[in-house]
């Protein structure tokens, strides 16, 4: 089982300490392996975010289905799967029905250290005829218009991975919080394939099923994140399927898989 405490971040943190210190004290750290403690074993934490909720309800069905209930009744599905693995903290962002700001759901997985974050939500298409699953990731673009306002932000403190940039200089902050972001967008983009793949096993996917976009809730810069549209609420049969719970069920095990797989292959960062 590998020490997921030592991870991304701490190699971060590390190069910014060395890249201010000039790396004179890189020798500092070969100490006799009687003095060292043992490694403290810590699970990857999975934040699971059920989208919308309260005043918002989402989609709406025809019927009137709200996207707000179908996504967190699945999201708890996919949460529980997980939990029964014993391998990860797994945390929603929301377990009832309240309203959460988009920026709120980011900041909360940052405050629980996310090693990863997966958004439920489920789509309403004017073509009633379309249906299937989707995962988005975050656009290029989308992406380096966040680094670009948190690069000119006076308040960038631990943004990086505890590193706190308001204290180097300007260079390595901005180093630094590109080198992040763009590892992040691309274990991203491998989580959301991972999902395809698992998913797609299973359930109908959407033509070009995995997709980039404008969210704001996927902008944390250190946290691989993808957005998954569980299915359309605009389709009848698929606006069925969601409500059941053995579908719901079977989509959670799908994602779980993908959380699995995306671990097994790129550890926690
Ligand atoms: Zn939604």
């Amino acid at each position: 089982m590998p020490d997921w405490g030592c991870g991304r971040r701490q190699v971060v943190r590390g190069l910014a300490f060395c890249a201010v210190a000039g790396w004179r004290f890189a020798s500092a750290s070969a100490q006799p392996a009687a003095s060292r403690t043992p490694p403290v074993r810590r699970v990857p934490t999975v934040v699971i975010d059920p989208g919308h909720g309260g005043v918002d309800p989402g989609a709406i069905s025809p019927n009137g289905v709200y996207e707000k209930n179908v996504v967190l009744a699945t999201a708890s599905e996919l949460a529980r799967e997980l939990a029964a693995r014993r391998s990860y903290r797994v945390v929603l962002t929301r377990s009832t029905d309240e309203f959460l700001p988009l920026r709120e759901r980011v900041a909360r997985a940052r405050t629980w250290r996310a090693n990863l974050f997966l958004s439920i939500h489920a789509d309403a298409l004017p073509d009633t005829e379309m249906r299937g699953l989707s995962v988005f990731t975050l656009s290029v673009q989308a992406s380096d218009r966040e680094a670009a306002a948190l690069a000119i932000s006076e308040n960038r403190a631990d943004l990086v991975g505890g590193v706190n940039l308001s204290r180097q200089p300007r260079d390595v902050g901005n180093i630094l919080l590109d080198l992040t972001r763009r590892q992040t967008d691309n274990l991203s983009i491998l989580l959301a394939h991972r999902v395809v793949v698992e998913l797609g096993r299973e359930v109908v996917l959407l033509e070009r099923p995995q997709r980039s976009a404008d969210f704001a809730v996927l902008t944390a810069p250190d946290i691989p994140s993808a957005l998954v549209e569980l299915g359309c609420l605009s389709n009848p049969a698929e606006e069925r399927l969601l409500q059941q719970r053995s579908h719901q069920q079977k989509l959670a095990r799908g994602l779980a898989r993908a959380v699995e797989a995306f671990f097994a292959a790129h550890g926690a960062g």
